[in-house]
């Protein structure tokens, strides 16, 4: 909203000098082409004068350049055409003192008849010239004082052409000549009244200009009345005149009819003004009835103290959470809201917040605490904000009763610490029962041997022994792996991971294989740097692979794609092949450990790859899932969170 007023009031100033600049050139082409018309205006008026029209060049080219920021890099030399334009009028005003300098036909001759020096400007226009002069350049300034002095000139400038230009509407000679010989152009009033109200926009926030432009009651009532009364005046005064001048009608009776239409013109615009004053002030009470409904609604406590610490304001809420009436409260010291032990620092701490009001918050970790009228105490969380008014001011405190919170909070811990331990000891029991388990399988494979031995030639029994044999040592490796899905992770390290590095590993791991089965594994896209534990992401990757080899059709050889996007926040990656595909209600449970969804014979394996990889993922914040068309192929797809160190 500022902005934008500044921007429209420097593109007003803007505009202003170069309505100057234009209309002096005019001027000045009337000049030099001796036409009369152009230079005074009206036939038979005064002329503007050459060395005013440079001037209000001059003068207008400063302003439009002090109005715009893309011109700022030459700024200086908008001083310097004010300047100029000062040091012309200067010269003119000292001429008039007998300075020997004459420069009023330096430049062009005046053949006008009939003066006492020709070429020569007014000496009120040289003064107004040198006070906006001055005026533009101290417009510039950022200290206040200079600012206000910049804009006192301005505002004296646009008096002056302003009575001027009065002058030449009611005929009065004596406004425009100000008592002294030579009159001030009716175009150069005209042209300095714009130029110093222009420069007077530039600092809009001070001086007589910022009655006009505030937002306030007073400048909006300042701007409707003022300017439509100025012109009522005006015109009234005009017809007064008019009427006296030509006897229309007797004195008293157009003195009377001025005065009746002034004070009908003044009640209407009053009437008029009002209206709109009133609605606005309709509008504040909606305001603040709004506000005030928010201030009642809202679901935490609403505090209001002033200076001294006593309670001026609350809402609903607050009456809910601490037990009092709202009438109970007013008026007290907002101590009365703390447990008893802390009562006596706490005006200390008020006289801090009031020294340096800026904006506070406590969060739970601040271990806050109220008292309720029961002084019952609970833990709170406090926001405070310095808040100004006409009274000066006040502190808004915000409270939010976290009792339930932190009891939530304490009972999350504790369920944490026993997961923990529950962890700990199913670790414990996975390493312990597969470490004896293998212990008696151990034994009976001695007992194996030494049969075997006992009876090399039986060939039924050593057909017995065999089996027995494969099957503990498939129990065997059952416990192996067991254990080994068991201690996934338990000595993981976080590292910053090339992931493209590290897929080069796999592959080059699985070089053999993937020769051997004229598989073709293509890496799609570039892949991300990030956070992980490296070795099980390498050994997620080397199962994924692994299977997509694995679960090839009989006559295809084998192509896998591995590709990487980053999705919604989280690393997405994929792999995908050509094989023999899953049956879509298998894509949940070949998550598990030891879910085999092929035969035996036909694809070996114990059905703990994909579950280590889940357990992979997961350690990542992430998760795995597959997509498949069933005989055409497999897409596995898994998500790794941003996990920082
Ligand atoms: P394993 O490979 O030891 O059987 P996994 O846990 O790695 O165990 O896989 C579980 C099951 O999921 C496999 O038996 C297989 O049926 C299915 N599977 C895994 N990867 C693929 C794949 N790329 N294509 C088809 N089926 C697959």
């Amino acid at each position: 909203m500022t902005t934008s007023k500044k921007i429209r009031y420097k593109y007003l100033a803007f505009t202003a000098g170069v309505l100057n600049v234009v209309v002096a050139l005019i001027v000045i082409i009337g000049w030099y082409t001796d036409n009369v018309q152009l230079r005074s205006v009206v036939a038979g008026y005064t002329t503007m004068k050459f060395n005013t029209a440079i001037c209000l060049i001059l003068l207008g080219k400063g302003l439009a350049m002090q109005a715009t920021h893309y011109l700022r890099p030459i700024r200086p030399l908008s001083f310097f055409s004010s300047g100029l334009a000062f040091v012309i009028a200067a010269l003119t005003i000292a001429e008039n003192f007998g300075s020997p300098i004459i420069i009023d036909q330096a430049l062009i001759k005046d053949y006008t008849p009939g003066l006492a020096h020709p070429g020569r400007m007014s000496i009120s226009t040289a003064l107004s010239i040198c006070i906006v002069a001055l005026g533009i350049i101290l417009s510039s300034s950022v200290k206040p004082s200079i600012i206000r002095l910049s804009q006192f000139l301005l505002h004296t400038v646009t008096s002056i052409s302003f009575v001027a230009g009065l002058g030449y509407v009611f005929n009065i000679s004596l406004l425009y000549t100000f008592g002294i010989s030579t009159p001030m152009a009716l175009h150069t009033s005209i042209c300095l009244l714009v130029l110093s109200v222009g420069a007077s926009l530039i600092n809009y926030r001070y001086g007589i200009t910022a009655v006009f432009t505030g937002n306030k009651i007073g400048n909006v009532m300042a701007r409707n009345l003022f300017i439509k009364l100025a012109i009522v005046m005006v015109i009234a005064s005009y017809l007064d005149i008019y009427v006296q001048k030509y006897e229309v009608m007797g004195t008293g009776v157009g003195s009377a009819i001025f005065s009746v239409t002034i004070i009908f013109m003044s009640f209407f615009f009053i009437w008029e003004t009002s209206k709109t004053l009133n609605n606005q002030d309709k509008k504040r009470e909606l305001i603040s009835e709004r506000l005030n409904l928010i201030f009642e609604a809202m679901p935490n406590a609403l505090v209001m103290a002033n200076s001294e610490g006593k309670i001026i304001l609350v809402n609903k809420e607050t009456e809910k959470m601490f037990g009092y009436d709202r009438e109970e409260l007013i008026g007290q010291g907002l101590e009365m809201l703390l447990p008893k032990k802390l009562r006596s620092g706490h005006p200390d701490k008020m006289k801090g917040f009031f020294a340096s009001p800026f904006t506070r918050h406590f969060s739970s970790q601040a271990n806050l605490y109220a008292a309720r009228k029961n002084n019952e105490e609970f833990p709170i969380e406090l926001g405070l904000t310095p808040v100004k008014t006409e009274e000066g001011i006040i502190a808004l405190a915000t409270v939010v009763d976290i009792t339930e919170r932190k009891t939530n909070e304490r009972i999350i811990q504790e369920q944490l610490r026993e997961l923990k331990i529950r962890n700990q000891e199913m670790e414990q029991f996975n390493y312990i029962a597969s470490h004896d388990l293998q212990e008696p399988l151990r034994t009976v494979a001695n007992y194996i041997v030494l049969l075997e031995e006992d009876y090399p030639a039986d060939e039924e029994v050593n057909m017995h022994l065999n089996a027995m044999k494969q099957a503990t040592n498939r129990m065997s490796r059952l416990i192996k792996t067991l254990l080994d899905y068991g201690l996934l992770g338990r000595d993981k390290v976080l590292t910053l991971t090339n992931v493209n590095a590290l897929l080069k590993d796999v592959t080059a791991d699985l070089n053999n294989l993937i020769k051997t089965t004229g598989s073709t594994v293509s890496i799609e896209n570039e892949m991300p740097e990030i956070y992980a534990y490296e070795t099980e992401l390498r050994q997620l990757f080397q199962n994924l692979i692994n299977n997509a080899i694995k679960f090839r059709k009989k006559d295809e050889n084998p192509v896998i794609n591995i590709g990487y996007e980053f999705k919604d926040g989280v690393h997405e990656f994929y792999v995908s092949d050509n094989g023999i595909g899953i049956n879509t209600r298998h894509y949940k449970n070949i998550f598990n450990i030891f879910q085999r969804v092929n035969r035996q014979e036909e694809y070996e394996g114990y059905g703990v790859g994909l579950a280590n990889c889940k357990k992979i993922a997961e350690m990542h914040g992430g998760k795995i899932w597959v997509e498949s068309v069933y005989g055409e192929g497999s897409t596995f797809k898994f998500t790794l969170t941003n996990i920082k160190p």
